[in-house]
């Protein structure tokens, strides 16, 4: 069943693309009012058009000062799905210091700042907005099955979601008292933008493939209604954790 989020306000961030766009029409359709946040302005333009009424911000989400900006007047917010993300390849010996976080001459690398840090900035935004306004909101964390298990080449990438485990559960704790909740997804990969560059190589697709007891990826869709479930009063009782949409790669 579909769930109904009629008079409720959610927040997307990285809904230009891949699991997030999907997400926001998701939500646009089940009768919320939408704040769209991503970084290129034609994803928002072509989003607006697909689901008319969606609030459009564009804000690189690296950048500290910016996201206070755009963010910090951005009213009631009821859902929040931090979801935009950065998967740079880059094996452990070879790990520089700009994927890992932010150099000016490297705007688009800057993992740590991207996956974790804006995740603690816009739940600190919308949380201090919940807590005013005494609402039981939902916050779902995008995370991944590699906050768990290694995935090659993506060294920086897995510790920032091994760091969005920690940061949920912290999150959870605190927020718990005042009836918020704050969850995790945790999918394998998806054939997104994301998914296609970090499974490229065909032989290594395979191999990985074989290994999910399912035999498949995840669809965007399976993500999505995992998404939708902990955002809705279905998983009314559930906080600090996370789903697992991993076609059963952890249990082989
Ligand atoms: P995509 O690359 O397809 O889309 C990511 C979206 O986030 C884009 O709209 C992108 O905008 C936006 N974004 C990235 N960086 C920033 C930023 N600095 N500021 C604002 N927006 C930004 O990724 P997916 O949809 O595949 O991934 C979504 C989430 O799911 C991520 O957190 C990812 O780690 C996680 N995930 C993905 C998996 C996969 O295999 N696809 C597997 C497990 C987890 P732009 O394109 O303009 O940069």
């Amino acid at each position: 069943m579909k769930p109904n989020f009629s008079g409720l306000r959610a927040l997307v961030t990285g809904a230009g693309k891949g699991i997030g766009r999907d997400t926001a029409k998701a939500l646009h359709a089940s009768g919320a009012k939408v704040v769209a946040v991503t970084r290129t302005n034609a994803d928002l333009v072509s989003l607006a058009k697909e689901c008319p009424g969606i609030e459009p911000v564009c804000v690189d989400l690296g950048d500290w000062e910016a996201t206070e900006k755009a963010l910090g007047g951005i009213g009631p917010v009821d859902l929040l799905v931090n979801n935009a993300g950065v998967a740079l390849l880059q094996p452990f010996i070879e790990s520089t210091k700009e994927i890992f976080d932010s150099r000016p001459m490297f705007p688009s690398a800057r993992s740590f700042n991207v996956n974790v840090r804006a995740v603690l900035q816009v739940s600190q935004i919308v949380a201090k907005g919940m807590i005013n306004r005494g609402v039981a909101g939902s916050i779902v964390n995008i995370s991944s099955m590699v906050a768990y298990v290694t995935y090659p080449g993506l060294t920086t990438y897995c510790s920032t979601k091994g760091a969005i485990t920690m940061l949920t559960k912290a999150m959870a704790m605190e927020l718990g008292p005042h009836k918020i909740r704050v969850n995790s997804v945790n999918p394998t990969v998806v054939l997104t933008d994301m998914g296609k560059k970090v499974s490229a190589d065909p032989k290594f697709a395979k191999k990985l493939l074989k290994r999910h007891p399912l035999r498949k990826f995840a669809e965007v869709e399976d993500v999505v209604n995992s998404i939708l479930f902990l955002l809705s009063d279905s998983s009314a009782s559930t906080t600090g954790s996370g789903i697992l949409v991993d076609s059963g790669y952890l249990a082989s």
